[in-house]
């Protein structure tokens, strides 16, 4: 195989890209049916210029010593693959595989031995090579390479690790993934194990090593500690984790992210590190770190990509020591600009006419983690203007934005959302936010400055739209009142997306369908996708989430009901009449769309109440 040229000479030191030509990977896939000639002709023209792109955004990533490979190339053209779907970087790299006649692998992170990894080769060449040992098993070594006829990599590698070496291929994206994942956060742990053992410290109380970084000069004793610690937020953030947890176990410490609402196990740590790693955080946090049996709450701000994160920090004594959970507040999950939040283009043109009312009572309803605070930070935004007196009472102020005026409340201080309700009403508010009704005060005075020229609004604890009328008419609103002041009601849920990465057709049986209340004719079908599970998804076939609402604007004959105490029944059927979707059917329009999943709609929405 000869060596392709572009890869020979350029600015910067940059990686070989491979044994394998750009011309002879599009020969593979012409030859395996996926591409034709046209194709093939337009991806040659256009490769070169395209890869000069990809490494231009690499290096402002700063990654610039991570090739970008052919088979990126390719599949960032998004190019329909003949028959279906599209020429990712996995149908790429199966056809690699199918040629070689070598196994394709979908890597799992939590499989691969980081020892066998660390002790073979160094993350440089590693990373530069892409190749990543997945384990040794009898005496051989498994190898995950993205291309199988880089000769010399794979005698070097069987040459450094002293043992056959038997190849698989996988994705490059995968494999530095996994890289950065799983190596390089172990090569920190294991560097700060090794060093901590030098120092011959107490291996239970390490603050003393972590009180040196917070010193003038960072000495080389801790610096795995801070880099293991910088790496794990990172690491959370770009995988889009809503909280990272920092669990002591009797023999080791788990690391969990939470994302798109449910908990990985990501990371193991030997015991020896977790008090380093949570003492870290405390200073992050500026906690005291000597206070380890009482509970401590902090903040930090962290830069991330172009936007400031905040994370909120909190620590508890548990039985085998003290736990820390950091929840991050990203400000481009909380702040999305109303159509992307997932209305549909109805209710969406509904939800804006709701906000550009200058007064009224709007309530947003849902369980906790249903994505309330997004939908409202998303729509105050949207109000927010140097002449609008935008308000906000909050238990706690989730995210710091200055074009509003946060309060938080502080019942210690007497500072409730009642109370703060009626010092706001002084301070000249055009529009206030109520982070939550769950007293007849509030609810009560809520309404009375809606009454009195303010759009407010607020979050009430309901399982959907209908019921939140009777839910404040029991905390003590007037029906009247209220009817007189409601502009609508949005509850709302969230829905996990099917991965785009791994998503494939299919179709709801029988019984699915009738498990949603659909009733199928016979031989009729109805399409929808699912997520097969791939690295990029950690396997759950699911990624990202999206709002699923139910938008109810108070129409004449609704207010009519509320007038009259009708309820939540009677509304609900009113609502459907006015052409409102309940949850469940919304969350099945967005199955039919092919954007969520049969079981997520199960889980998350219930039958509907109207
Ligand atoms: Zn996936």
């Amino acid at each position: 195989m000869s060596r392709d040229p572009a890869t020979k000479s350029g600015p910067r030191t940059r990686a070989r890209v491979g044994a394998l030509t750009l011309d002879q990977l599009l020969a593979l896939l012409a030859h395996a049916g996926l591409i034709d000639e046209r194709v093939t002709v337009d991806v040659q023209m256009k490769a070169a210029s395209q890869r000069k792109r990809l490494e231009r955004e690499r290096d402002k990533a700063g990654r610039g010593d991570v090739p970008v490979t052919w088979a990126e190339v390719i599949a960032s053209f998004r190019l329909p693959a003949r028959g279906s779907g599209l020429i990712t970087e996995a149908r790429v790299q199966q056809t690699v595989a199918a040629a070689a006649g070598v196994p394709f692998v979908t890597i799992d992170p939590l499989k691969v031995e980081p020892k066998s990894v660390t002790e073979t080769v160094s993350f440089a060449y590693a990373r530069r090579n892409r190749l990543l040992p997945l384990g040794v098993e009898d005496g051989r070594m498994t190898l995950a390479v993205d291309d199988p006829y880089a000769r010399d990599v794979i005698v070097t590698m069987a040459n450094r690790a002293g043992m056959p070496v038997d190849v698989v291929v996988a994705v490059a994206t995968d494999i530095q993934r996994v890289l950065d994942e799983v190596f390089r956060f172990r090569a920190s742990v294991t560097g700060a194990v090794a060093e901590l053992g030098d120092l011959g410290t107490d291996f239970g109380n390490l603050e003393q090593l972590v009180r040196i970084s917070a010193g003038k000069n960072v000495e080389s004793d801790d610096r795995h500690v801070v880099h293991a610690v910088d790496f794990l937020l990172r690491y959370a953030l770009d995988q889009r984790a809503s909280d990272l947890h920092i669990e002591p176990k009797r023999e080791m410490s788990h690391v969990r992210l939470r994302i798109d609402g449910v908990l990985h196990k990501v990371q193991e740590l030997p015991r020896v590190v977790h008090n380093a790693v949570v003492s870290r955080i405390k200073t992050l946090a500026r906690l005291d770190i000597a206070e380890k049996r009482r509970p401590q709450d902090g903040r930090i701000k962290l830069a991330h990509r172009e936007d400031e994160v905040e994370l909120r920090i909190s620590t508890m004594p548990t039985a085998f020591g003290e736990k820390a959970v950091i929840r991050f507040f990203d400000p481009q999950v909380l702040f999305q600009s109303v159509d992307q939040l997932g209305l549909f283009a109805a209710e969406l043109e509904q939800f804006r006419s709701f906000i550009r009312r200058p007064n009224g009572l709007i309530l947003v309803t849902g369980p906790t983690g249903s994505g309330k605070t997004t939908t409202l930070y998303s729509a105050l935004r949207a109000i927010a203007s140097p002449t609008v007196n935008v308000c906000t009472i909050e238990d706690p102020i989730e995210m710091v934005v200055e074009a509003f005026n946060q309060t938080a409340v502080n019942t210690r201080l007497g500072l409730t959302f009642d109370s703060l309700l009626r010092t706001l009403l002084r301070q000249d508010p055009d529009v206030i936010m109520v982070g939550e009704v769950r007293d007849g005060e509030t609810a009560r005075n809520a309404i009375q400055a809606a009454l009195t020229g303010h759009l407010v609004l607020a979050t009430v604890h309901t399982n959907d739209a209908p019921s939140t009328i009777g839910r404040m008419i029991d905390l003590g609103a007037e029906p009247f009142m209220l009817a007189s002041t409601l502009v609508g009601v949005i509850s709302q849920r969230l829905l996990r997306k099917v991965c785009l990465n791994c998503r494939q057709e299919t179709s709801l049986s029988s019984e699915q369908a009738s498990a949603l209340g659909l009733e199928l004719r016979k031989g009729e079908q109805f399409p929808v996708y699912e997520g097969a599970g791939c690295p990029r998804c950690r396997g759950t076939g699911l990624q990202g989430r999206l709002g699923v609402f139910e938008v109810m604007p108070l129409s004449e004959k609704l207010r009519k009901l509320v007038v009259e105490g009708a309820d939540a029944g009677e509304i609900g059927r009113q609502a459907n009449r006015d052409g409102v979707l309940s949850l469940r059917q919304a969350a099945i329009k967005k199955l039919a769309l092919g954007i969520t999943s049969f079981d997520e709609v199960l889980r998350v929405t219930v039958e509907s109440s109207f």
